[in-house]
C-alpha cells in the first residue's frame, strides 16, 4: 500500500449530506465526473486501501474549492481530490502543460519580444497550430505580454524613493503583473504610497506554483515554494508585512504550501494580506485616510473569484470599494467563471469552462456595468473574452478614485 502524507485527512468527517454535490460547478457540466464527493472522501476510504482505486477523471476537477465552502463538516474536499492526483497520477506532463505552467521561464522569453509574440498569438492560422500541435484550444483569447515588467520599471522608476516611508511593506506581485500586466504593480506602489507605505520586493520571488501543481510539476512548485519561504522569512524578519494582489497566488502562499507541497508556512502565514485586506483594516482603523477624487463615478459590478471566497476575504474587496463615495456597486451572485487558471486554455476544457461559467456572463450581461470589479487575472481574462467587458483589479479602481496627492499629503502629515 502507498503511504500517502494528508496533513488535514479529515474525510472521516464526511457525513455524506451531498451539499458539495449541489455546488460543484463541473458536475453540473461534465457527465464524466463524479463529482466532490464520491472524487473526495468517498473515493479517499478506496484509495486509502489500494491505489488501483485512483480514478483519472480526478484530472477534470477544477480546484475551485466550492465544495470545501459549502461543507458543513470542514473536509478540505479538494485537497483530497488534488492529493490523490499527485500521489497516484503518474502521467507526465505534456509539452502544452509545461509551457502553459512555467510562468517564470516563459515570461522573460515572451516578454523580450513581446510586440511580435502579442501579434502572432492573436493570428487565426497561429491559434490553429497551437490548437492542433499542443492542444491549446483556437477560441481562446492568449493573454498579452508586456516589453517591460514590473521589476525593470520599479528598480528604474520607484525603488529609490520607497525608503523615505516610514512604513514598509513587501510586495508580491506574482508573475500576471510582472511579465503581463506591470500596470497592476504600478497601481499597486501608487496606492501604499500615497497612504503612507513604502514598498519593498522581495528577494528573488518566485512563481507561487500554482499553475505547476494543477499540471503535476510538483518537485518544480515545491522549490519555487521553498523559495518564496525564504524570502517572506528575510522579510517577516525586517519587520515587513507580504501583500499580495492576486488572489489565487494568495491562496496557494496561505493553504497549498502546507496541504499539498507540505512546506510549512505556519511562521510567517499570518504576515501575508492581500492588498484589499491590508487597506480595509487600515482605513477602517484610522490608521490612515483616503481623499477621493471629486467627481469621481462608476457603475460597477463585483466577482468574488473563487478562491477569494474560499478565503473568505470577498468581503473586505466589497467594503473597501463601498467607501468610494461615486462608486455604484453591484454583487454578482456567487458562480465560477470556468477558466480555473491553465484549465479553460485546455483543448478539451474549452466546453466545459464555458458551459460553466455561462451564469456568471448572463449576470454580467443584466447587470450591465461599466467594468467588472475583480481580483483574480485568470477570471478577468475569462470575463473579458467572454463578456466583452472590461475587467478592473480593486487597486487599479483605488488608483482611479483615489486623489493621490492629497491622500499622500494627509498620510505624510
Ligand atoms: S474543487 Fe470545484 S470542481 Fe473540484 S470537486 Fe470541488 S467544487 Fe467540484
Ligand atoms: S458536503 Fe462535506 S459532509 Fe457533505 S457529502 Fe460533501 S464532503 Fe461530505
Amino acid at each position: 500500500m502507498q503511504e500517502r502524507n494528508i496533513s488535514s485527512n479529515n474525510f472521516e468527517q464526511c457525513q455524506k449530506c451531498s451539499l458539495c454535490e449541489t455546488v460543484c460547478p463541473v458536475m453540473k457540466n461534465n457527465p464524466d465526473y463524479a463529482g466532490p464527493k464520491r472524487s473526495g472522501p468517498d473515493g479517499e476510504r478506496y484509495r486509502l486501501k489500494n491505489g488501483i482505486f485512483f480514478d483519472d477523471s480526478l484530472k477534470y476537477c477544477l480546484n475551485c474549492k466550492r465544495c470545501e465552502v459549502a461543507c458543513p463538516s470542514g473536509v478540505r474536499i479538494a485537497d483530497l481530490i488534488q492529493q490523490a492526483r499527485i500521489d497516484f497520477s503518474h502521467k507526465a506532463p505534456k509539452l502544452r502543460d509545461i509551457m502553459l505552467a512555467s510562468t517564470d521561464q516563459m515570461g522573460p522569453v515572451a516578454g523580450a519580444f513581446a510586440p511580435i509574440v502579442n501579434f502572432t498569438l492573436g493570428l487565426s492560422p497561429v491559434k490553429g497550430v497551437l490548437d492542433f500541435a499542443l492542444g491549446i484550444d483556437h477560441r481562446r483569447t492568449l493573454p498579452k505580454y508586456s516589453s517591460e515588467t514590473f521589476v525593470h520599471w520599479f528598480k528604474k522608476n520607484a525603488a529609490s524613493k520607497q525608503a523615505s516611508f516610514r512604513k514598509q511593506v513587501s510586495y508580491f506581485h506574482g508573475c500576471y503583473a510582472n511579465y503581463n500586466y506591470p500596470q497592476l504593480g504600478k497601481d499597486f506602489v501608487a496606492v501604499m504610497n500615497a497612504f503612507g507605505f513604502g514598498v519593498q520586493l522581495l528577494e528573488n520571488e518566485r512563481c507561487c506554483g500554482v499553475a505547476k501543481i494543477a499540471n503535476g510539476m510538483i518537485p518544480a512548485a515545491t522549490r519555487d515554494a521553498h523559495a518564496n519561504m525564504e524570502a517572506f522569512r528575510k522579510s517577516v524578519a525586517q519587520g515587513l508585512d507580504i501583500v499580495t494582489v492576486s488572489t489565487t497566488c494568495t491562496m496557494t502562499l496561505m493553504e497549498e504550501y502546507p496541504e499539498l507541497l507540505k512546506v510549512d508556512n505556519s511562521d510567517v502565514k499570518d504576515h501575508i494580506s492581500l492588498v484589499e485586506q491590508f487597506l480595509y483594516k487600515a482605513i477602517a482603523s484610522g490608521a490612515v485616510k483616503p481623499v477621493w477624487k471629486e467627481g469621481w463615478k462608476a457603475r460597477a459590478a463585483y466577482h468574488c473569484p473563487c478562491h477569494q471566497e474560499r478565503l473568505g476575504l470577498g468581503i473586505f474587496t466589497v467594503e473597501l470599494l463601498k467607501m468610494i463615495p461615486g462608486m455604484q456597486l453591484t454583487e454578482l451572485d456567487s458562480n465560477c467563471c470556468g477558466i480555473a487558471g491553465t484549465y479553460g486554455f485546455k483543448k478539451e476544457n474549452f466546453k466545459v469552462s464555458q458551459m460553466i461559467g455561462k451564469a456568471l456572463f448572463d449576470d454580467i450581461a443584466a447587470a450591465a456595468p461599466e467594468f467588472v470589479a475583480c481580483e483574480c487575472e485568470t477570471c478577468k481574462w475569462q470575463i473579458e473574452m467572454s463578456t466583452g467587458v472590461p475587467v478592473k483589479n480593486p487597486v487599479s479602481i483605488l488608483a482611479e478614485a483615489l486623489d493621490l496627492e492629497k491622500t499622500s499629503e494627509l498620510n505624510r502629515a
